[in-house]
C-alpha cells in the first residue's frame, strides 16, 4: 500500500461537529482522543471536548497549541496516549502522511444567499470572466455562487489544484495551484472567505486582480495592489543582498517540514560564500530568534511567516524563491510565489 493510500485510510471528514462524528468515534473506540482547534475556536474548545467525550464515550483532551492549517496537527509525542485526533476547521492535506487516525471537521458554513452575493458582485462591476477560489469553510457556496454569477452574464471557472489540495476551488495560504490552473482563462479572481491572508497569497500567486468577498460580513473588497506588494518584497530582497550570515527556518510540523529544501538553501548559500545555519522549531516564534548573530532569515515553513508576519521578526525573513533572488540565482521578475506541493 502506498503512503497516499495509507494516509487516505487514516482520515475522515465532517462538515461540522455532529452525531456522525460521535458515532464514528464510538465505533472506532479510541481510549483517548486529542482535540485541536483553530485560535478562533479556543473559547469553546472545552465545551466541545466535554460534549464529544459524552457523545462518543471516550476521554477527550484539548491540545493547547491551536492549528493554523491541517499541516500542524499534533505529533504522537505531543499527545501521549491519544489514539485518534479530531482537528477542527481544516480539510485534510492529501499528501501529508498522518500519524494517527484523524477526524477533520471542516466547519463548513453555508455563507449568505448566493443570489444576493452575485448581485453585489454584479453591482461592483467585476469583470466578465471570473475565477472562484474559497477557503474550506466556504466551499459549499462555490457551486451556487458560480451559477448565480452565471445568471449575471459572467463566465465563472474554478480549478482543481495539486496533491496538496483536497477540493476543487480550494485554496491554502501555501498553495493556489487550483487558481493557477485557470488563471489564463479569467480576467480576475473572486476569493470567497474571511481574513486577508488568502487574498494576499493569491495576489502574489496569480497575475490577476483578486477581489475578496466575505460572505459572513457581506463585504466585497477591491483588489490589493499586486505591483506594490511585489515591489515591497523586491526592496526587501535588495536590502539583504549583501547579508553574509543567514538562518534557515525549518518547522517540524508534519505538513510544513521542508528539510530537503532547507539543506538545498544552505548549499546555495555556501556556493555564494554565505554562512547559513538551519534552525528547527515546531511553531516558529520570533522571540526564539532574538539575540542571534544572523543578518537575515529564509523561512521554509508556512509562507505566512515571511509574507504576513514579517513585522514581528527581528530581522528580514525571505521565502525560498526570494532567497534565490537575493543570491542572484533567480531574477526579481517575474516574482515567484513560494508554493508548497
Ligand atoms: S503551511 Fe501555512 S498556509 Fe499552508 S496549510 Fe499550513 S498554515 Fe496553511
Amino acid at each position: 500500500m502506498s503512503e497516499a493510500e495509507r494516509t487516505a485510510e487514516r482520515f475522515r471528514t465532517y462538515a461540522t461537529v455532529d452525531a456522525t462524528l460521535a458515532a464514528d468515534l464510538r465505533a472506532a473506540r479510541p481510549k483517548r482522543v486529542a482535540l485541536q482547534v483553530p485560535a478562533g475556536l479556543v473559547r469553546d474548545a472545552h465545551l466541545l471536548a466535554a460534549q464529544l467525550g459524552r457523545d462518543a464515550g471516550t476521554d477527550v483532551v484539548v491540545v493547547a497549541r491551536p492549528c493554523f492549517g491541517a499541516c500542524d496537527f499534533p505529533t504522537p509525542d505531543e499527545v501521549p496516549g491519544a489514539e485518534a485526533l479530531v482537528v477542527l476547521g481544516h480539510a485534510p492535506i492529501p499528501n501529508v502522511p498522518l500519524t494517527l487516525p484523524t477526524y477533520f471537521v471542516e466547519m463548513r458554513h453555508p455563507g449568505g444567499s448566493a443570489k444576493a452575493l452575485a448581485q453585489q458582485v454584479d453591482a461592483a462591476g467585476l469583470p466578465a470572466r471570473l475565477g472562484l477560489v474559497a477557503s474550506v469553510q466556504h466551499l459549499d457556496l462555490v457551486a451556487p455562487l458560480a451559477e448565480a454569477l452565471g445568471a449575471t452574464g459572467r463566465t465563472v471557472r474554478y480549478g482543481l489544484g495539486d496533491r496538496r489540495l483536497a477540493y476543487a476551488a480550494q485554496a491554502l495560504g501555501c498553495n493556489y495551484t487550483g487558481a493557477e490552473a485557470i488563471a489564463g482563462d479569467v480576467d480576475a479572481f473572486l476569493f470567497v472567505g474571511t481574513g486577508r491572508f488568502h487574498p494576499l497569497g493569491l495576489a502574489f500567486a496569480v497575475d490577476r486582480p483578486v477581489y475578496a468577498l466575505d460572505p459572513l460580513q457581506g463585504t466585497l473588497d477591491p483588489p490589493l495592489d499586486r505591483g506594490a506588494l511585489i515591489r515591497k518584497r523586491q526592496l526587501l530582497v535588495a536590502s539583504v543582498r549583501e547579508a553574509r550570515r543567514w538562518g534557515i527556518l525549518v518547522s517540524t510540523f508534519p505538513g510544513q517540514h521542508r528539510a530537503g529544501m532547507a539543506r538545498s538553501m544552505r548549499e546555495r548559500a555556501a556556493a555564494h560564500g554565505r554562512e547559513a545555519e538551519i534552525i528547527l522549531s515546531g511553531r516558529i516564534d520570533p522571540r526564539d530568534l532574538e539575540g542571534r548573530d544572523l543578518e537575515a532569515y529564509v523561512s521554509t515553513a508556512c509562507p505566512r511567516i515571511a509574507l504576513d508576519d514579517a513585522a514581528l521578526y527581528p530581522r528580514p525573513v525571505l521565502t525560498p524563491p526570494e532567497f534565490l533572488m537575493a543570491l542572484g540565482e533567480l531574477p526579481l521578475e517575474p516574482y515567484r510565489f513560494d508554493t508548497y506541493h
